[in-house]
């Protein structure tokens, strides 16, 4: 068995060998040598959208936990004049103000707009996030979100790259729709689901088990690729 495994290597070795010498005769002819291989794609990596060092950065609220209220499809009271009572069209994520709030994906910046008054009294806004298959709205993010990030509306942005900060609201409230939406949805008490809101709990569950997950203090650069539309 030990001698099989040796011969096995051994022969990996000479193909290893061959290899290196049809690459540099590939080098050295390259008007008549094949052209290498395409390297395969890299596996695109998703990014839990928030980097907080909070110990419930991941808990994502739903029917049965303690926190209902943060969940998809929770009732919402009139708490401000602008703020009329409905249902939730996302989930809320921890966070704390001041917190940066990163790209899941790769995508193109949509949209940016007022979206809801902080208890504090700041205006919280909107950032809408085409990332091809989906549109996801990152919400209750401070008004100098783009521009602290050098961003502008129609601007491509990678997976894992910072594109907003946490308002006051200390949360993000974070909605999906479908492909080729152009502005976030209210939902108003007692009426159906609106066209186009899509359930996000399955989408974040999956990206806290299986995402990346940027902290606090990490300068990683984020490479950037191109968006698959
Ligand atoms: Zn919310």
């Amino acid at each position: 068995m030990v001698r099989r495994l040796a011969l096995s290597l051994t022969f990996i070795a000479l193909a290893a060998a061959v290899t290196a010498r049809a690459e540099t005769s590939f080098t050295a002819d390259a008007a008549t040598a094949q052209p290498p291989a395409a390297s395969p794609a890299p596996t695109p990596v998703r990014y839990w959208p928030v980097v907080t060092g909070l110990a419930q950065a991941l808990e994502i609220s739903n029917d049965h936990t303690s926190r209902p209220l943060r969940r998809f499809n929770a009732p919402r009271p009139a708490v401000h004049a602008d703020n009329p009572t409905r249902r939730h069209v996302g989930v809320d994520l921890f966070a704390a103000p001041g917190d940066t709030v990163i790209a899941v994906d790769d995508g193109r910046v949509l949209g940016f707009y007022p979206f809801l008054r902080a208890a504090t009294g700041e205006m919280s806004y909107a950032l809408l996030v085409d990332h091809g298959a989906y549109v996801a709205n990152y919400g209750e993010v401070r008004q100098n979100s783009l521009t602290a990030h050098g961003l502008a509306i129609g601007d491509r942005i990678s997976a894992g790259q910072p594109i907003a900060t946490i308002s006051d609201t200390a949360q993000l409230h974070f909605e999906t729709y479908q492909a080729g939406t152009q502005h976030s949805s209210s939902w108003p008490n007692g009426a159906p689901q609106p066209a186009g809101v899509r359930d996000p709990t399955a989408f974040l569950t999956a990206l806290a088990e299986q995402g990346a997950r940027r902290m606090p203090g990490d300068t990683t650069t984020v490479q950037a690729t191109s968006l698959a539309r």
